[in-house]
């Protein structure tokens, strides 16, 4: 019995799922996790997977065309929570490419748009960012201070956004900004006039991830960079849906990193003549994870095959990646503390996805927007 899949979800994956999830697996174990603690501790995105990552099909991979793999919903999870089990980092970069980046592309974009930009990005030789956030409050994207207005046959933007996953490495953003006509995403490339980004430092969390700043001064682009079929705040938030069900799926990797290293320690570990794993105390822990690990699965299993029925609605996803964040910090918090000081050190992961999983549970909407999200649908009254 494998002690991270209690209820054998293995055995009901197709066998294309399982040979994606191997896949992805065998870059996690080769390439990412024996470089990943020296990327976190000098705050480096290892950019140099991102062939690999291309290579193996995983940018864009649920999208259909253009160059992407058009893989069913279960493997794109399953991807997500390999890339995860490595780094929290790793799964962000995807999820920013794929589902906030080449999905509005996908979703909403012209067909110039889309042979301009997706099969570029599905190899990796294009990075996307993606620019809702600005610095006076995530939560509350309608309240949007970036501006779009016409100017001829263009459209002259000013404003900035704030924690944007890739936002200084990337060669190209899509941009949220409020109109005369509501809010409308722009694709705007690297390199415009008027369009600069930095890098923000000192992030105690997801160090192996680059997260800018974007600032637009009067930034002049065409008619033909607005994605055509986007309107209103439903765009960017569709977006977002596809990316925290990946994220529902990724933070039980974490999860699942955290409590295999734990099972070994506490069975290796002699305190008062005996293996730690041999205390009660230490199994109701261990029991516990893998009671929120499993349970977790069985959302995001169900998740999938809703999302693979097109049934797939925004509190579902709430609920999923509230209550997988959750459970994922919480694991890796407990680990941690089981590691006793060894817990602080960076050769250990626990600490790294517990850092990792304090941004996961707040970005794509905290944990308390997603709860009134869940709120609302259960009340019909909205409380934000
Ligand atoms: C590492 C990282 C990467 C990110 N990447 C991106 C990206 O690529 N693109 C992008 O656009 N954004 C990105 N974000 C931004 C992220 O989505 C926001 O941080 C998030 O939405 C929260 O916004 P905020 O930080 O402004 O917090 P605020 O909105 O200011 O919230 C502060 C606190 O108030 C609480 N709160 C808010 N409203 C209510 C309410 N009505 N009732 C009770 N409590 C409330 C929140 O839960 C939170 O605890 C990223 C963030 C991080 C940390």
């Amino acid at each position: 019995m494998n002690p991270l899949d209690l209820f054998d979800l293995r055995a009901s994956l197709s066998q294309d799922e399982q040979l994606v999830q191997d896949s992805v697996a065998r870059l996690v174990d080769t390439r990412v996790l024996p470089i990943i603690q020296d990327c976190f501790e000098h705050h480096r995105f290892p950019r140099e997977l991102v062939p690999e990552l291309a290579a193996l099909g995983l940018l864009g991979a649920s999208l259909e065309g253009y160059g992407c793999a058009g893989l069913n919903a279960i493997a794109s999870g399953l991807i997500c929570q390999e890339l995860e089990r490595g780094d929290s980092a790793l799964r962000s970069f995807v999820s920013v490419q794929s589902s906030l980046v080449m999905y509005p592309i996908w979703a909403y974009g012209s067909e110039a748009q889309k042979q301009q930009y997706l099969p570029r990005m599905a190899r990796g030789e294009l990075i996307g960012c993606f620019g809702l956030t600005e610095p006076h409050g995530g939560s509350d994207p309608a309240n949007m201070k970036t501006r779009a207005r016409r100017s001829g046959g263009d459209w002259l933007i000013s404003g900035s956004k704030m924690w944007i996953t890739n936002g200084a490495i990337a060669d190209t953003c899509v941009c949220w900004a409020e109109t005369e006509e509501g809010i409308r995403g722009f694709i705007i490339d690297k390199g415009t006039p008027g369009f600069t980004a930095s890098e923000i430092e000192h992030k105690f969390s997801l160090r192996a991830s680059s997260t800018g700043a974007l600032f637009f001064d009067e930034v002049r682009v065409p008619e033909a960079q607005r994605l055509p079929g986007a309107g209103g705040l439903k765009g960017p938030l569709s977006c977002l849906t596809q990316a925290r069900y990946g994220i529902s799926w990724g933070v039980i990797g974490a999860a699942q990193a955290c409590l295999a290293q734990l099972i070994e320690y506490t069975g290796s570990r002699q305190l008062f003549g005996r293996p730690l794993a041999d205390n009660q105390a230490i199994q109701v822990r261990l029991a516990e994870m893998a009671r929120g690990i499993t349970t977790a699965q069985m959302l995001a299993l169900q998740l999938g095959r809703l999302k693979d029925r097109g049934a797939l609605k925004p509190v579902q996803v709430s609920l999923a990646k509230w209550h997988n964040c959750r459970m994922a910090l919480d694991v890796a918090r407990d680990c941690r503390d089981m590691l006793g000081a060894s817990g602080i050190s960076a050769e250990y992961a626990p600490i790294r996805h517990m850092l990792n999983l304090e941004s996961v549970i707040t970005y794509e909407g905290t944990e308390t927007i997603h709860q009134l999200s869940v709120g609302r649908a259960l009340t019909g009254r909205n409380a934000f």
